[in-house]
C-alpha cells in the first residue's frame, strides 16, 4: 500500500469546496454518473476500433446503489478502469489540479451563483456530501485492481485491490450534513433530473412491471420484478429527423413534460455542426395571453447531460417562451451570465436558433397556409414579441406574419397594403390601418368603418401597440388608428370636403349651448360636418394618447408615468345630423338639455362608458321619453 499526499497548493482544498459549494451539492452526482458515462464510452470507443483485444463490451450500465446502514451510495460502472498509474495521474494530479484551478478562477465570484456547479469540478464535488471517498477500479488491461481511499485530508492510500470485474465503483461515505442522499426518493429526483437523457442506461434498483404470459384463452397477469432504468439513452434529439415521425415527436413532448397534457402545435429540429456543435428539438406551445405563466422550459444538455433550464442568454429572448432541449458541447458553462452574451459562439448559436425558427415559420405559411393561419393567435405573441426584439427575426417574419381582419380574413402586410390601398389612403398618400382591439367592445365603430367599405383589422395581442409603432416607423407612409380614435373622416382625411349644413354663427351657438351641458373635464367637444347618416353623437379616444398610455404600461415605451394619465376622450358632434338640428331648434333650455344627454349617454353607452349612476338615469330618462 502507498500512502502520499495529494499535490494541493491551495492548503486544504476540500473545506473550500464545501464553502463555495455550498449552494449546489446536488450536482456531485451528475459528475460522477458523467464520470461513470465517459470510461464506458470510452471502451465502446476502443472496443470499436479494436485497441481492448479480448474485451467484451456487452451491455454495460451505471448501477446508483443506497446502503442506508451504512451510510454509503456506491457508484459502479463497467467502463474502462484505471489502473492505479492511471489512479495516481488522473485523481491524484490531474483531477485535483481540475478542482484546484476551477477554484482558484471563481474564489472571487463565487457569489455569482449562476457559475456554480456548471461543470469542470469533477471527480473531487464527492466531497461536498461525503466525509470519505473510496475508489474501488480493475481497468480493462491486463492489470491488478486498485483501491484509492481518501478522507478529505490532502492524504490518501493507494493499495491493491481483490476486484476482478472491470470497471470502477466509488463509495461515499455520506457526511451527516447531506443525508438526504441516503433517501431513495432523493436520489430518483437527481438521476431523474440530470440523467434522464444519458447514453449509458442507469439503474436504480428494481421495480414490479405487470406482465402477461400464457395463451390468449388463460392468460395471467403476473408480477414480474425488473431493473428500474432511469433513462433513456437514446432520447429524439439524438437521432435523424427523417428516421422520426411526428408520433415520436409528440411522444418525445410529453417524456420530456410529463405533466402537460396540451399537445405541441409544432416543433423544429435543430441539427448543425459547424461553425459550432448543436442539436436540439423546439416546440411551439399553444400560448395564452399571459406570456408570464411559463413553468416548463426549454432544457439546456451537454452531451445529454441536464446543464439547466435557464437558457436565458442562449436562445433569443423571445423563444424562451417555447419548450423542447438544446444540446450543445460548445456553450461555455462555467460562465456568467454576462460573460456568455459577449461570448461569440453563444452570439451565433443564438442567431442560428432565430433563423431556424423563422425558416420553419415560413415553411409552415407556403406549406399549408390554412393551417398556419389556424394556429396564428397561439403562436402570434411569440412572433410578435420575436419581430420587436430582433431585427432579423422582424425582416423574416415580412413573409409570414399576419393580420387578421375582425371578419378572420388573415393578410400579410403585403397582401393587405395591395387590398386596402384605394380606399384607405388618404389626401396625403398616407395609408391609414384601421383596427379594433376589442370586437364586441368597439362594435358601432367597426360597423360603421365597414359600412364605408373599410377593412378593420383585429389586433388584440398585448404588445401590439409596440408592434404598430414599429411597423410605422419602419414601413413608409403608413399610420395605424383604432377605429374609435376619431371620426372616420378625419382619421383618413379625403379630398371632398363635407359641405357643412349650419353656418358659423350656428355653429358657433351650438357650441356654446353644448359646452353649457356636457361636462369639459370629461369631453372636448369637437364638431364636424360628417355624414347625415353618420351618429349625431360619436366619442373617441386619441390614438396617440391612447396608445403611449398602453405601451407605457405593457412597458419598454412610450413615456415614463402614462399609464397613470386620466383617459381623455373627445365628443364628436355631427353637425350635419338631423338631430343636431333639432338640438339648436327646441324651444326650450330644458328640452334642448335633454335631447343633449340623451345623445351624450347613447354615444357613451357605443364606447361601453356608461355604468353606475349615470347608467340609472340613462334608463329612467329613456322610460319617461317613450312613455
Ligand atoms: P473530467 O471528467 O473532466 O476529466 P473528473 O475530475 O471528473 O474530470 O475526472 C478526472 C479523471 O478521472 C477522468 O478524466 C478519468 O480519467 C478519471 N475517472 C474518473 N472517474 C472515472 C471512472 N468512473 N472510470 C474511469 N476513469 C475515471
Ligand atoms: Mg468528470
Amino acid at each position: 500500500m502507498t500512502t502520499g499526499n495529494i499535490n494541493v497548493s491551495v492548503e486544504n482544498i476540500f473545506p473550500l469546496i464545501k464553502k463555495f459549494l455550498y449552494s449546489d451539492h446536488e450536482i456531485f452526482l451528475r459528475e460522477l454518473i458523467s464520470n461513470a458515462t465517459d470510461a464506458t464510452l470510452k471502451l465502446k470507443h476502443l472496443t470499436n476500433i479494436g485497441e481492448a483485444a479480448g474485451v467484451e463490451y456487452g451491455d454495460p450500465v451505471i448501477e446508483v446503489k443506497i446502503d442506508k446502514e451504512g451510510k454509503k451510495l456506491h457508484i459502479l460502472d463497467q467502463g474502462v478502469g484505471m489502473t492505479a498509474d492511471e489512479v495516481q495521474k488522473y485523481i491524484n494530479e490531474v483531477a485535483f489540479s481540475g478542482a484546484e484551478e476551477f477554484l482558484e478562477k471563481y474564489k472571487d465570484s463565487a457569489k455569482d451563483s449562476g457559475i456554480i456547479g456548471h461543470f469542470g469540478l469533477g471527480f473531487y464535488s464527492a466531497f461536498m456530501v461525503a466525509d470519505k471517498v473510496e475508489i474501488i477500479t480493475k481497468s480493462f488491461k491486463d492489470e491488478p485492481a486498485a483501491h484509492w481511499s481518501c478522507d478529505g485530508s490532502p492524504q490518501y492510500s493507494l493499495e491493491e485491490s481483490d476486484r476482478k470485474e472491470r470497471g470502477t465503483e466509488i463509495i461515499l461515505h455520506i457526511n451527516g450534513d447531506s443525508e438526504e442522499f441516503l433517501e431513495d426518493a432523493r436520489i430518483e429526483e437527481l438521476l431523474v433530473k440530470y440523467n434522464k437523457f444519458m447514453p449509458i442506461p442507469i439503474k436504480f434498483g428494481t421495480r414490479e412491471e405487470s406482465k402477461t404470459t400464457g395463451e390468449v384463452e388463460d392468460a395471467k397477469e403476473e408480477k414480474i420484478t425488473v431493473d428500474n432504468i432511469i433513462n433513456n439513452p437514446e432520447p429524439a434529439w439524438t437521432k435523424q429527423p427523417a428516421d422520426l415521425s411526428d408520433e415520436d415527436y409528440k411522444n418525445f413532448y410529453r417524456e420530456l413534460y410529463p405533466m402537460q397534457f396540451e399537445e405541441p402545435l409544432f416543433h423544429i429540429h435543430l441539427n448543425v455542426d459547424y461553425p459550432f456543435n448543436l442539436t436540439g428539438i423546439l416546440y411551439f406551445p399553444k400560448l395564452t395571453n399571459d406570456i408570464n405563466i411559463q413553468k416548463d422550459k426549454i432544457q439546456l444538455f451537454q452531451n445529454q447531460v441536464f446543464v439547466t433550464d435557464n437558457v436565458e442568454g442562449i436562445v433569443p429572448e423571445f423563444l424562451t417562451m417555447l419548450r423542447g432541449v438544446i444540446d450543445s458541447p460548445d456553450i461555455p458553462l462555467n460562465v456568467s451570465r454576462s460573460y456568455l452574451q459577449a461570448d461569440g459562439n453563444v452570439k451565433k448559436i443564438s442567431n442560428y436558433i432565430t433563423r431556424k425558427v423563422a425558416d420553419k415559420l415560413k415553411s409552415l405559411f407556403n406549406e399549408n397556409r390554412e393551417d398556419f393561419e389556424q394556429k396564428w393567435n397561439d403562436i402570434k405573441v411569440v412572433i410578435e414579441y420575436g419581430m420587436l426584439s430582433e431585427e432579423k427575426f422582424f425582416e423574416k417574419a415580412e413573409k409570414f406574419a399576419l393580420y387578421p381582419t375582425v371578419d378572420n380574413t388573415y393578410y400579410t402586410f403585403e397582401e393587405l397594403q395591395e387590398k386596402i390601398k384605394d380606399q384607405h389612403t388618404d389626401k396625403d398618400n398616407k395609408l391609414v390601418i384601421l383596427y379594433a382591439s376589442d370586437k364586441d367592445a368597439q362594435h358601432s365603430y367597426i360597423s360603421e368603418a365597414k359600412d364605408r367599405g373599410y377593412e378593420v383589422l383585429l389586433m388584440d395581442s398585448p404588445i401590439v401597440s409596440h408592434l404598430m409603432q414599429k411597423l410605422e416607423t419602419s414601413k413608409e407612409n403608413i399610420s395605424f388608428a383604432r377605429v374609435d380614435s376619431d371620426s372616420l373622416d378625419n382619421l383618413i382625411k379625403k379630398d371632398e370636403e363635407q359641405i357643412s349644413k349650419l353656418n358659423d354663427e350656428e355653429k358657433e351657438t351650438l357650441k356654446t349651448l353644448l359646452e353649457g351641458v356636457i361636462p369639459s373635464e370629461k369631453f372636448t367637444v369637437q364638431l364636424e360636418a360628417l355624414d347625415s347618416n353618420t351618429a349625431p353623437f360619436v366619442i373617441t379616444q386619441p390614438e396617440f394618447m391612447r396608445r403611449m398610455k398602453e405601451m407605457s404600461a405593457t412597458g419598454g415605451g412610450g413615456m415614463f408615468g402614462m399609464s397613470n394619465m386620466p383617459e381623455m376622450y373627445n365628443l364628436v358632434v355631427n353637425t350635419n345630423h338631423e338631430l343636431v338640428g333639432k338640438m339648436l331648434a327646441s324651444k326650450t333650455q330644458a328640452k334642448k338639455e335633454r335631447l343633449i344627454n340623451q345623445s351624450l349617454d347613447l354615444a357613451r353607452l357605443s364606447q361601453g362608458l356608461l355604468k353606475g349612476e349615470e347608467l340609472t338615469k340613462f334608463v329612467k330618462r329613456s322610460y319617461d321619453l317613450i312613455k
